[in-house]
């Protein structure tokens, strides 16, 4: 059995929710509440690999929020991930992808040191951060996408903000070696990574936000931004591709130009449906077939027998691997959005 431990973009859209889902209790509460509720158990379901195999998930709710990402509240979001995992490994999970700000969170407050959830040790080698995949199906989205807008990598300049994150890094590698993209820009804020990563790819200009995004043919956007940045159009190349990968959006302004073109980013389509209700609540358009890259990441290596910690750490997904779970993800079905 797997599962996904999986949260919710804000309090507004928690609240809305639990409205939708008739727990009255929750709907008009605030963040402290919110930062008081237990992890939940709140889906389960089956998923059917083209190969005809049929394994058992659950999606385990973290009620973490965005919004506790702040000094006062950290405390909090630390409890809810340590507290979903310790609920996962409970109920005897095999393999648990950790989605969204979970991973993110583990690992900017190296939690590795929190292993001891009250009566249960942790067990890390039992979760995935999932990013492999997700850093796969972005790369993918990227070159599909491309070649159906026209768009030559060979004279493209492609923008990566969030350069230096789990994902962002790996992104960056695939381009380098398996792409002739012509120049990558790297986004970020800590200059002293941005630099380590332009020492090991030895290429890349490091560039800020405002100036990098004029210059861009391709965007990538897998910052961890609790909330969207506000861009104005008009600064845009046209055509430019934009590939938003970050939960929640990074992108905050709703743009809709003809040449601008906006991809779902790290969000993969099965090829069959699945009997689970959680992906309506996040707002995937064909909620029985979409999911986060991440999630598909947990069920791949529930399929494939891969019980381990396939994605773990910061900055350590190599071209290979992202090459082994794209090969998986064929197999049993998925593709990566497009549109
Ligand atoms: P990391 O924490 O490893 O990296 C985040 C990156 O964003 C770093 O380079 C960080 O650098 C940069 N960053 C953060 N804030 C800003 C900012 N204001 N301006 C510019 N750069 C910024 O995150 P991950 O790689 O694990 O995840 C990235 C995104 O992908 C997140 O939004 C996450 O929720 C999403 N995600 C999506 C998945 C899916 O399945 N679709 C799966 C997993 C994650 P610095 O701090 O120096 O600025």
């Amino acid at each position: 059995m797997f599962a996904l431990i999986g949260h919710l973009t804000s309090l507004k859209h928690a609240q809305a929710v639990a409205h939708a889902l008739g727990y009255s209790e929750y709907a008009n509460q605030s963040l402290d509440f919110w930062c008081s509720a237990p992890p939940q158990i709140v889906d389960n379901f089956h998923v059917t690999s083209l190969t005809r195999q049929t394994i058992e998930g659950k999606y385990i709710e973290s009620c973490f929020l965005p919004e506790m990402l702040t000094n006062r509240r950290i405390k909090a979001a630390i409890r809810k991930i340590l507290n979903a995992m310790a609920l996962a490994q409970k109920s005897d999970i095999n393999i648990t992808a950790l989605g969204g700000f979970s991973s993110i969170v583990f690992e900017e407050f190296n939690l590795k040191n929190n292993k001891q959830v009250r009566n249960v040790e942790l067990e890390f080698k039992r979760f995935t951060t999932g990013n492999t995949h997700t850093a796969y199906i972005v790369c993918r989205q990227l070159e599909q996408a491309s070649a159906q807008l026209g768009i030559d990598l060979s004279r493209a300049t492609v923008a990566v903000c969030g350069a230096t994150g789990d994902i962002g890094s790996a992104v960056c590698r695939w381009l380098d070696r398996k792409t002739n993209v012509a120049e990558l820009l790297l986004i970020a804020r800590n200059q002293k990574r941005l630099q380590t990563l332009r020492e090991e790819l030895g290429r890349g200009r490091i560039l800020g936000l405002e100036e990098a995004l004029p210059q861009a043919d391709i965007i990538v956007w897998v910052a961890s931004m609790p909330k969207g940045v506000e861009i104005d159009p008009e600064i845009l190349k046209k055509p430019v591709l934009v590939i938003d990968g970050g939960y929640p959006k990074n992108l905050g302004t709703k743009i809709k130009h003809p040449d601008i073109h906006i991809f779902k980013g790290g969000i993969v389509e099965h090829s069959l449906d699945i009997n689970w209700k959680i992906m309506e609540i996040v707002n995937m358009d064909i909620p029985s077939r979409q999911m986060f890259a991440c999630f598909a990441e947990g069920i791949l290596l529930e399929f494939e027998g891969w019980h381990t910690n396939f994605s773990w750490g910061r900055n350590q997904i190599t071209v290979s691997k992202m090459e082994q779970i794209g090969q998986a993800s064929i197999k049993h079905g998925f593709r990566p959005l497009l549109g």
